[in-house]
């Protein structure tokens, strides 16, 4: 076991132990925001052939070499091409065929024009200026050309990569699983959120915070419910979480008071601690574990603790959990609007708000960093690292920051 590791070390160590969920093949219009688990190489050129990007008429450029307004060229139209017919006569000198958008381009025509750009009667077309070779004509595989890899395993299905699929046909892809993440409360002041506190009571915040943090990462929550300080009920509801889910977070007892029981209790289900502690404010009180390759992750009790903790530390093995590929944080160069007037004898995590003044990427912090203070992490989006040793900062601070 590793005694506060830094929070990259212990990111590592997270993601050396934890693989992705199983796989699954379902239906395209379930996938938006999943994980793809195959690798797409397009099988298919898109468009599969030569098509019109507008409503005109189809001809060969050479015929209007010589067109002007003094002397116009008049095409005979052959016939006319709807979306999704087949054009049956071949284009030769002298002739066009009126195309509309999305209408194959008919043999022989090696142009298009808008028919704005012509004056025409249902059987010839007029045009004044010479026309280029392959003007206005969408080619075969101008989309997508056959063997060309679109996407890969563990990429996120957005709405291109959704569309794309559909372009090639695969309306069942291979997707990882959603994975199954417990979450337990501990601690015998803990009442549901719905019921009035008695005294010296709180209401169960961190249930709801992780149950919305699990669901932006792609994971469903599964909520155990609330254990009472004792070793034998947390292990419990750990044991449970770990026969029914893939990985387990649990809030509360992992500091090194006298009712701190979380660690032991994992220990109790058969688990392995890997470390207890990262070096780092706030959220430095943790202790993750793991059971047949089962993440725990103990989180404290302090909301904004246990919320700094999951995203520092738990976030990219949990996303690697998903199967996303992408599982480090985008990590970006942020500059402070605002000061922060405390020394940061330990790494220290900001939480804040990102905005764009004069183009420059900046981060809006909010007063109250503290660890019990929940309600200033309202809207934040990306988190600024500020190094150990750190005296005050001024406004204009450039850090490191992550987006979450
Ligand atoms: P602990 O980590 O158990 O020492 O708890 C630290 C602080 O967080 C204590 O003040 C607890 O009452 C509080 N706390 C623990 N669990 C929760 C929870 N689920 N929701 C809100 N506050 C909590
Ligand atoms: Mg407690």
């Amino acid at each position: 076991m590793l005694d506060n590791p830094c929070y990259e070390r212990a990111q590592e160590l997270l993601l050396s132990v934890v693989n992705p969920v199983s796989v699954e093949h379902i239906s395209l219009s379930e996938c938006g925001n999943r994980v793809l688990a195959q690798n797409l190489i397009a099988q298919e050129n898109v468009p599969a052939f030569d098509r019109s990007p507008y409503d005109g008429y189809a001809l060969r450029a050479a015929d209007t070499a010589l067109a002007t307004e003094e002397h116009p060229v008049i095409l005979q139209i052959l016939e006319e091409i709807p979306a999704g017919a087949v054009p049956t006569k071949e284009i030769t000198t002298g002739t066009a065929a009126k195309v509309l958008t999305g209408a194959p381009i008919p043999v022989g025509a090696d142009v298009v024009v808008m028919y704005e750009n012509t004056e025409f009667t249902d059987h010839s077309v007029m045009l004044v200026v010479p026309l280029k070779v392959g003007a206005n004509i969408v080619r075969a595989g101008e989309d997508i050309r056959e063997g060309t890899v679109l996407a890969q395993v563990g990429a996120v299905i957005d709405p291109g990569l959704s569309g794309t699929l559909a372009a090639q046909g695969i309306v069942n892809p291979l997707i990882y699983r959603i994975p199954r993440v417990a979450i337990l409360s501990t601690g015998s002041e803990l009442v549901e959120a719905d019921a009035i506190p008695g005294s010296g009571k709180i209401r169960n915040t961190n249930r709801y915070m992780l149950e919305a943090a699990l669901k932006r990462l792609g994971c469903n929550p599964v909520y155990l419910g609330i254990a009472r300080d004792s070793i034998a009920d947390i292990s419990a509801l750990i044991d449970k979480g770990l026969s029914e889910c893939d990985a387990v977070i649990t809030t509360g007892g992992v500091s090194v008071g006298d009712y701190d029981l979380t660690p032991t209790a994992m220990e109790a289900s058969g688990a392995e601690i890997l470390f207890r502690g990262v070096d780092m404010k706030p959220g430095m009180a943790c202790a993750y574990g793991i059971k047949g390759g089962k993440l725990i992750c103990g989180l404290s009790g302090n909301p904004a603790s246990a919320l700094t903790n999951f995203y520092a530390v738990a976030m990219p093995a949990l996303k690697k959990l998903t199967g996303q590929s992408a599982y480090l944080p985008h990590e970006i160069q942020i500059t402070l609007s605002d000061g922060f007037t405390k020394k940061s004898p330990k790494t220290r995590f900001l939480r804040g708000r990102l905005e764009l003044k004069d183009g420059v990427v900046c981060m809006n912090l909010p007063k109250d960093q503290g660890n019990v203070v929940l309600s200033s992490a309202i809207g934040c989006d990306v988190m600024a690292v500020v190094p150990a040793g750190s005296g005050p900062l001024e406004v204009g601070t450039i850090l490191k920051g992550f987006l979450l």
